[in-house]
């Protein structure tokens, strides 16, 4: 027998599988092979007992490029990350009963302001990268600083850690509206320092992992010079884009006060609404900003624990969602209190819910809530994976033929096991994995088909 790999499958992986199929499809997978080619693309997927499999099991078990799940372990798609803000990783958990204002500029900017200093940015950002790993999200799409360097040594990080990463150098260039310990010195100099950064991520030679992002901080924070900039710096080099965009009250309110427009109307100006923006929070966007982005394919970054603490509202979840937009999941670290996508996730669903029955037991149950729907779980899956995939226009989220190896491996039975007693059938499994497991229930992590925890 021919013991080398199948040619064409670097690597299969065998076991049972969840996967989104549309947002509200979950496929159960009972016992699959998925054959992995060397660039960590899911080339096939098929049951085990298909004729085919034997003989691919019997190649890759004797190559060594078979990996089995045992029995309790689920493999599943990797989570994505839409909104994390790197530099904060220090002050994760603290200060969140302060004002946005208070918290920026007393506790998030002179953190931020650290940065400059590349040696503490390689300390923080390889300790959050790895937590990160650890808690199953394979992609994220990361906010640094203003500071190049050190940007550029999170996308070096991640390059190197093996996490699919989208990482911007932040912009914010007005000097009126930032502390003056931290900020863009000048207009010009940010713009050339955005150029750098990208032409430097595109230069790690990390084949297509790490990606740079255009990252005005939000509208308050930058001159129109420098946001019609960025617009054009994004389109002449198809990147990614990143901002804020109607969070809270205060900051959906100014670019009324400056444009006598909307926050999403103001961004589609300057040409930053694209196939590939995600724009954190959007709580209070309105119908017509909402049809802005479907028509631009501008996605939001829900991230339901921060907002719980800053958004002055609930973003409407359900109606966006028929609405058609593009939405994943963001921890939002610091604004959000939890590394997880999964917290993320049992978040969505509470907030869905309460939105929808409403909060005030003083109201009568008729006027307490939207009662216009809630979320079910199978979406909020697709949400923290494949909705983070579509977002970003990236093959990823879900473990089916063309699109990347990015999965994690649950085991049911570690750290105690999970409480799956008088199991009725998969679903049973895939609510005790979503809503109750945790990190310390992952057995394995893979991005683009290379393991990345477990050994
Ligand atoms: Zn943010």
């Amino acid at each position: 027998m021919d013991e080398a790999p199948r040619a064409g499958f670097a690597r299969i992986f065998r076991g049972p599988a969840f996967t989104p199929v549309s947002p509200t499809e979950v496929a159960v997978l009972d016992d699959h092979l998925f054959c992995v080619d060397p660039a960590g693309t899911v080339a096939r997927v098929l049951a085990a007992d298909d004729p085919e499999a034997v003989e691919l099991l019997a190649h890759h078990r004797a190559a060594g490029t078979l990996t089995e799940a045992a029995p309790g372990q689920y493999f599943l798609p990797g989570f994505v990350d839409l909104h994390v803000h790197a530099p904060q990783w220090p002050q994760l958990g603290r200060a969140l009963d302060r004002p946005l204002g208070d918290w920026l500029m007393n506790y998030t900017f002179p953190l931020e302001a650290r940065y400059a200093d590349p040696v503490f940015a390689r300390q923080v950002y390889t300790q959050l990268v790895e937590n990160l790993l650890r808690q199953g999200t394979t992609t994220a799409m990361y906010f640094a600083t203003v500071h190049t360097q050190a940007s550029v040594v999170l996308a070096e990080i991640c390059a190197d850690r093996g996490q699919r990463a989208l990482v911007g150098k932040v912009t914010m260039d007005d000097r009126s509206s930032n502390p003056d310990f931290y900020w863009d010195a000048d207009t010009a100099s940010a713009l050339d320092g955005v150029v750098e950064f990208i032409e430097r991520v595109h230069g790690l030679g990390s084949g297509g992992l790490v990606l740079p992002v255009v990252t005005p901080r939000f509208i308050p924070s930058c001159t129109d010079r420098a946001l019609a900039g960025l617009g054009e710096i994004a389109a002449r080099y198809g990147v990614h884009v990143q901002s804020h965009c109607s969070e809270s009250d205060w900051e959906h309110q100014c670019a009324f006060d400056r444009y006598g427009r909307s926050d999403a109307e103001s961004l589609d100006g300057f040409g930053l609404l694209t196939g590939r923006s995600v724009m954190a929070h959007c709580v209070h966007l309105s119908d017509r900003d909402a049809e802005l982005f479907a028509r631009s394919g501008t996605a939001i970054a829900h991230c339901p624990v921060s907002n719980a603490f800053f958004a002055d509202a609930v973003l409407p979840l359900r109606r966006r969602l028929d609405e058609g937009l593009e939405i994943g999941l963001g921890t939002d670290i610091s604004g959000g209190f939890a590394p997880s996508v999964r917290t993320a996730l049992r978040e969505a669903l509470v907030q869905s819910r309460t939105l929808d029955h409403g909060a005030d037991p003083g109201r009568p149950a008729p006027e307490r809530g939207t009662h216009d729907g809630h979320i079910v779980l199978e979406e909020a899956f697709w949400l923290a994976t494949a909705g983070g995939g579509e977002a970003l226009s990236l093959p990823i989220g879900r473990l089916a033929q063309g699109y990347a190896w990015d999965a994690q491996l649950v085991d049911t039975t570690a750290a105690g096991g999970l409480p799956l007693f008088d199991v009725r059938d998969s679903r049973d499994v895939l609510d005790a994995i979503l809503l109750v497991s945790g990190a310390e229930h992952i057995a394995g992590v893979w991005v683009a088909g290379r393991r990345v925890i477990g050994d």
